[in-house]
């Protein structure tokens, strides 16, 4: 049966269970989703029962929407919904989504804007047609947030027919050849860095991470030119765990030479993705490096990206099914977890994991329904990966800055935008708050800012106390005074200048280069300034040299080789890493629900993959493996 073959019968079953009264225009697939089109949404939605009635008949997820005939034009639309909302709501935004028929309006009052029992909700919907969907006004707006829903609205035509696409695509149906499950390593095994594997089926083909390796000029793509992976129109899907570049820096690329099917990742990875990707284009380009694609393919990643909250699932390819679950790590990262065939296999991609409650993130999820074989990270699985608990950590930096503050010298901490410095930020926060530390200025640069921004748009993604302390108190840590923006290379200069003490946070986080780069070289040679560390310095990386406190310090700036004097305090502040230590990967492992039967082990140096992959072994009885890159590993 051809996919119009499944959509002619689809639409026939629709209309024989909808009552005649009630009009439908189209049935279409959009991803995994079957869409019905009506001119009389208003009658459907009286129709309470009639989704579920569809969805149990038909055996999919269904999606109604309003047929593009009968929706207001924008412009009036926007009219009529301010006059319908009252003022004191405080309509903040209102952006039109025409691909899925549905208006959002920010309001800094959302529960006026609803109105009594979603009263004003449905006149909206009476009057217009769009669906509408009411939000918190996000207390400081990132331009990453408003560029993509900017870019979405524009390319709403051709997001539609990539939707199309890809569900016409995903109903092709099962073959009835022999059944295998296989997993190919590409990249990022023995190793941190260009994380990149293929999961293959004998019915499809799909990609979890594209990573790029920054600190390895020679070898930082993963092993992309294997029939495994080419040509990649033949890949049903990509699935990104999380937005650091060394697990999604290279998916434009793929974009670039010939990929054109979804990229499967949460709202907030997206719009992280995105920031990072277009950073890492602009910090190659000032180093003269050679950039492997364009912005134009990094918005292509955007109309192509398929998101998914915590907990959904839905169907990727005829034979696969993934769910998203929370990972702990940084915002919006997840472990995916791919249901294959019906019932089976099932495998978990743990991307990277810290099973502990952080500052910011709820504890990695450990618990499925069911899970055969495990991907694990072991960036900290080596015998004394042992971290000091967040507590420490908190006391630890705490020191070194009241130290630093009665030297009167300048406090650097080099940090990846996204994670790490929301982090450091609720610790300085909490300490100047508590008059733990004197109140000193606390500069954020490079990006650090516009991540924060994207933070405070998904607040649901962050642990409960945060999640309580900005809703129910109305007290968001990340919008603390002290903190200040760096806004250009002239405010730089002068904070660089400046004789009063202060604390940086600069980017990038292993000091391969971005604005960090600058205060560093200007303050190294100083005893009473300090540089402080507090994520992994991978093999390599500048950042691995000076915490390693070589002397003087070669550093490439704009194509010459420049040498620093080192004399700063050099500190590293464990406890802080968004990775599981040994403890907690062991306890991950030794918690997990149900246990799987296999583990593979990657993302870490060989001698950690192999230690943690033997001491699991011999503790757990799992049949273990740390594969090396190229290699290939069949499950079913
Ligand atoms: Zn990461
Ligand atoms: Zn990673």
């Amino acid at each position: 049966m051809t996919v119009d073959d499944v959509l002619r019968e689809a639409h026939a079953k629709v209309r024989r269970i909808v009552p005649a009264s009630i009009d439908i225009s189209d049935v279409e697939f959009e991803g995994a989703l079957l869409v019905v089109y009506t001119k009389t949404p208003d009658k459907f939605a009286k129709n309470k029962d009639l989704v579920r009635t569809l969805a149990k008949t038909l055996q999919k997820r269904i999606a109604v929407r309003p047929d593009p005939s009968v929706l207001t034009d924008p412009d009036v639309a926007e009219k009529k919904i301010r006059k319908i909302i009252p003022s004191e709501a405080e309509i903040s935004n209102i952006f039109f989504a025409p691909d899925v028929g549905e208006v959002t309006i920010e309001a800094l009052k959302p529960g006026v804007a609803i109105g009594k029992e979603g009263s004003l909700l449905n006149e909206i919907k009476r009057s217009i047609n769009w669906a509408p969907r009411i939000i918190r006004a996000p207390p400081i707006q990132s331009k990453t947030v408003r560029d993509i829903r900017e870019l979405l609205r524009q390319e709403s035509e051709q997001r539609k027919e990539i939707l199309r696409r890809v569900g016409r695509r995903l109903h092709r149906g099962m073959s009835d050849g022999e059944k295998f499950v296989r997993v190919t390593a590409l990249g990022g095994f023995r190793q941190v860095g260009r994380s990149c594997s293929i999961l293959q089926t004998d019915d499809s083909k799909v990609m979890i991470d594209c990573g790029v390796d920054t600190s390895n000029d020679s070898a930082s793509s993963p092993y992309l030119h294997l029939p495994e992976a080419l040509p990649f129109e033949k890949l049903d899907a990509i699935i990104v765990t999380h937005a650091h570049l060394d697990h999604c820096g290279l998916v434009p690329m793929l974009f670039r030479y010939g990929y054109d099917g979804p990229v499967y990742c949460t709202p907030p990875t997206r719009d992280m993705m995105t920031l990072l990707q277009m950073d890492y284009l602009k910090v190659a380009a000032a180093d003269a490096k050679k950039i492997p694609y364009s912005s134009e393919d990094v918005r292509n990643v955007i109309t192509h990206c398929i998101t998914l909250p915590y907990g959904e699932t839905t169907d990727i390819t005829p034979d696969i099914r993934l769910t998203l679950h929370n990972a702990g790590h940084i915002l919006g990262s997840s472990i995916c977890h791919l249901h294959i065939g019906e019932g089976l296999y099932n495998i978990a991609f743990s991307g990277d994991i810290k099973y502990e409650r952080t500052w910011l993130f709820n504890p990695a999820v450990n618990s499925f329904p069911r899970l055969e074989a495990l991907v694990v990270e072991s960036t900290y699985g080596g015998r004394d990966d042992y971290q000091p608990s967040r507590k420490d950590a908190t006391e630890h930096l705490k020191e070194i800055i009241r130290v630093a503050m009665k030297k009167k010298g300048k406090v650097l901490v080099p940090v990846f935008a996204v994670g790490r410095s929301q982090e450091v930020m609720i610790v300085l926060e909490s300490l100047v708050r508590n008059r733990e530390i004197p109140p000193v200025s606390v500069y954020l640069d490079g990006m650090i800012w516009e991540a924060t921004a994207i933070h405070t748009a998904y607040p649901e993604y962050l642990n409960n106390k945060l999640r309580s302390q900005i809703f129910q108190q109305g007290e968001n840590p990340l919008l603390s005074e002290i903190f200040k923006r760096v806004d250009g290379p002239d405010m730089r200069e002068k904070i660089i200048n400046d004789p009063d003490p202060c604390v940086v946070l600069a980017t990038s986080g292993m000091m391969s280069g971005g604005p960090v780069m600058e205060y560093f070289k200007n303050w190294a040679k100083e005893d009473q300034n300090t540089i402080v560390f507090v994520g992994y310095q991978a093999e390599g990386t500048t950042g691995r040299k000076v915490q390693r406190e070589s002397r003087s310090i070669s550093l490439m700036s704009a194509g010459e080789v420049v040498n620093i004097d080192l004399n700063m305090n050099v500190e590293t502040v464990d406890g802080f890493s968004g990775h599981s230590d040994r403890r907690q990967l062991l306890s991950f492992i030794n918690n997990m629900h149900p246990r799987p039967s296999r583990i593979l082990f990657g993302h870490g140096e060989e001698s950690k993959c192999l230690d943690i992959a033997t001491t699991v072994h011999r503790r757990y009885n799992i049949n273990t493996m740390a594969p090396m890159n190229l290699e290939t590993i069949r499950f079913v």
